[in-house]
């Protein structure tokens, strides 16, 4: 079994819980506070950890409190951080969270991830050219996530991307992909097909697979599971049921952690999604994006 690559972001997640939004000039006083691991890239490195594969995360943190929650993170999930540690602070996301309705809005600061750059990708080459599988996703600057897919298909590695957040790729940047795995918003933002339905997600996977995706689409699309979209094989992985449902954030990151693990077991890629399936289950069902990822034994117990 080779190792896992992941490219990505690290930052810390401040939530603020608060009847409403402070007006501008205003302060008011909240319900709660959390303060925890976040960025996309890292919730997956963990999530691969926790599931058993052998995880080495390429990035950037800052040396201060935030960096050494990083590290710490990844320390207990088994994951080897490959990142650089920098003078500018490490990145943080504000999140509010509306008391009432539920609902959030967030603003991210990748600090030290911003800088992420080439040349920091290219330093890292040995890790990511000797992965068996290679994973990264958008939060990084574009470039030096094109160059990572490169030094990864050069190298031999499997290359995921997670097409998140939603952005349009260009051709060039999709056909360095063996998967893509993109959840219906960011399905929509690639083809500008809707993905509200199995018949939507199978036209935007074919849309993907012609603009020059290598082995298959896989959308995922939450409570309904995964469509895994191949030129010879298209197939409907259903979700799992591993309790009632708690927090989705981070499914997403569950999911590809999942799919990469599996994946570099050497599993045929439609197990591998169902692995996966069956890992982001049991993260809904608990709170937190990195630490909802369940134990290698929590999966196979759901699978068996
Ligand atoms: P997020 O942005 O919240 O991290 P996402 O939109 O990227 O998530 P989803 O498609 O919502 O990703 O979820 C990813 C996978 O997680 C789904 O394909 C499914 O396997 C699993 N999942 C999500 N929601 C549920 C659920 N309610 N019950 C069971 N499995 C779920």
């Amino acid at each position: 079994m080779g190792h896992v690559a992941i490219l990505g972001v690290f930052v810390a997640d401040t939530a603020f819980r608060a009847g409403r939004m402070p007006r501008m000039g205003e302060t008011i006083l909240g319900d709660s506070f959390a303060l925890g691991p976040g960025g996309k890239g890292s919730n997956q490195a963990v999530a691969a950890g926790r599931a058993g594969a052998e995880v080495h995360f390429v990035g950037r943190i800052g040396r201060d409190t935030f960096g050494d929650m990083a590290m710490a993170v990844w320390r207990d999930a088994g994951v080897t951080p490959a990142v650089a540690r920098v003078e500018e602070a490490t990145g943080a996301a504000f999140i509010f969270l509306d008391a009432a309705s539920g609902d959030n809005a967030i603003i991210v600061s990748p600090g030290a991830a911003g800088g992420i750059s080439v040349a920091d990708v290219e330093a890292r080459a040995d890790v990511i050219g000797g992965a068996a599988v290679f994973v990264t996703q958008l939060e990084q600057p574009m470039a030096p996530a094109m160059r990572a897919l490169e030094i990864a298909r050069e190298g031999g590695a499997a290359t995921i991307l997670n097409p998140a957040p939603a952005a349009d790729l260009s051709d060039e940047m999709l056909a360095l992909c063996d998967y893509v795995t993109p959840n219906e918003t960011e399905a929509e933002a690639l083809t500008g097909i809707a993905v509200t339905d199995l018949d939507g997600a199978w036209a935007a996977g074919n849309a993907l697979l012609a603009r020059g995706v290598a082995k298959a689409a896989i959308l995922t699309l939450g409570a309904q599971g995964v469509l895994y979209h191949s030129a010879d094989r298209s197939e409907h992985v259903a979700a799992f049921d591993a309790g009632p449902v708690v927090e989705t954030t981070g499914a997403g990151d569950a999911f590809n952690g999942g799919f990469a693990c599996a994946l570099a077991e050497g599993r045929d890629p439609v197990e591998a999604a169902r692995f996966a399936c069956a890992l982001a289950a049991i993260s809904v069902t608990r709170p937190g994006a990195a630490a909802s990822m369940p134990t290698r034994a929590e999966v196979d117990a759901l699978l068996a």
